[in-house]
């Protein structure tokens, strides 16, 4: 009796998954007491829920909807919290020389992926004048936000999703997990591994919904996919998607899937987006140039490409693979 309870590990997995920030988002984690653990993933929703009402556009009474509809007539006080987030959404737009970019809404807001609509030409050209990082101006004292012309408008859609679960993970922390994983659509923050293996995490084929194309072991990181098959329609051949690429306006094209990985997923969920919106080749480069970032990239003729730090000598020597040559031109202009 006393040898049996001795070898049994004590604790189960515990795991939830619900619709919200139009996706699903899932929480998995070890824990040795079914009340604590159900209480857990209450918490967890709970704040999923409070940071969609606060960061959401989609939300009438959202702070971030209140700086849409006021912040070109005068600062508008965001909060700490928001006002953060676009922060380091600005920075990151800098870091991209303006691929990442959250007044792509101002376009955006003129898709609607389920009933199939898109701005026509002429919208997006009048629209697209108002895309520039540069006309959203901070007042760190206030925490207020303020747009430099009308017409502009924010959405946090490319990184809201990475700081909903850093949020989610720092709760299971809290309450003392080890082991977790928290998913929100294409972004998923783990924590810890797998109870003595990595977690692994497949990266979808972008065109076969059931197949994964490649499984990554993982420990302690996050890893965030933008693809072109999470919101899009197809018409006359040409696929209109959710990533948009501020120079033109338009949906970005050359890639099917672009794979973030790192230490945080604030960070991960942007650089998917902009990885996305570079390319192959500018993408990798940037990636190349953030020493604890790794990328995978799947073109549009399905080939598969791993920033440098990924890309070992047997995938180098594959057809199918392409090593990224070392960059020695970051932080250059
Ligand atoms: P998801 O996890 O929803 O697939 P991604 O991380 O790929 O999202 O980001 C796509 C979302 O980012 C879009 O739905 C939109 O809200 C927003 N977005 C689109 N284009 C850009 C851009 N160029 N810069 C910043 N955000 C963008
Ligand atoms: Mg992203």
């Amino acid at each position: 009796m006393f040898f049996l309870l001795f070898g049994t590990a004590r604790g189960e997995w515990h795991s939830d998954v619900r619709p919200k920030m139009g996706t699903e988002v899932s929480v998995y984690f070890w824990h040795d007491d079914e009340a604590s653990a159900q209480a857990i993933i209450e918490d967890v929703f709970a704040e999923v829920d409070r940071i969609n009402s606060l960061m959401s556009t989609y939300v009438e009474s959202s702070r971030i909807s209140d700086i849409n509809r006021r912040a070109a007539d005068e600062p508008v006080v965001a909060g700490e919290e928001l006002f953060q987030l676009i922060r380091r959404s600005l920075d990151i737009s800098v870091l991209t020389r303006g691929a990442f970019d959250i007044t792509y809404d101002s376009v955006g807001q003129h898709y609607d992926f389920r009933e199939r609509r898109r701005p026509d030409d002429a919208t997006v050209e009048a629209e697209r004048k108002h895309i520039d990082f540069r006309h959203v101006e901070l007042e760190q004292g206030t925490a207020s936000v303020r747009f430099t012309e009308s017409g502009v408008r924010i959405n946090l859609g490319g990184i809201a999703k990475g700081y909903v679960v850093e949020r989610g993970v720092d709760i299971l922390r809290r309450h003392a997990v080890e082991y977790g994983v928290v998913t929100a659509g294409g972004d998923s923050r783990l924590l810890g591994d797998r109870r003595g293996r990595p977690w692994m995490i497949g990266i979808r084929d972008p065109r076969d919904e059931g197949e994964v194309a490649i499984s990554v072991p993982l420990e302690d990181e996050a890893i965030s996919t933008s693809g072109d098959y999470e919101r899009y329609f197809d018409e006359e051949g040409i696929r209109y998607h959710h990533i948009i690429r501020p120079s033109s306006g338009r949906p970005a094209e050359g890639i099917h899937s672009a794979t973030v990985i790192g230490p945080d997923a604030v960070m991960t969920d942007a650089l998917s987006t902009s990885v996305f919106v570079m390319g192959v080749d500018d993408g990798l480069h940037l990636i190349g140039c953030l020493p604890d970032y790794e990328a995978i990239v799947i073109d549009a003729q399905g080939e598969i490409y791993y920033s440098t730090g990924l890309a070992d000598p047997a995938a180098a020597n594959s057809d199918a693979a392409y090593a990224a040559p070392l960059p020695d031109t970051c932080g250059r202009s």
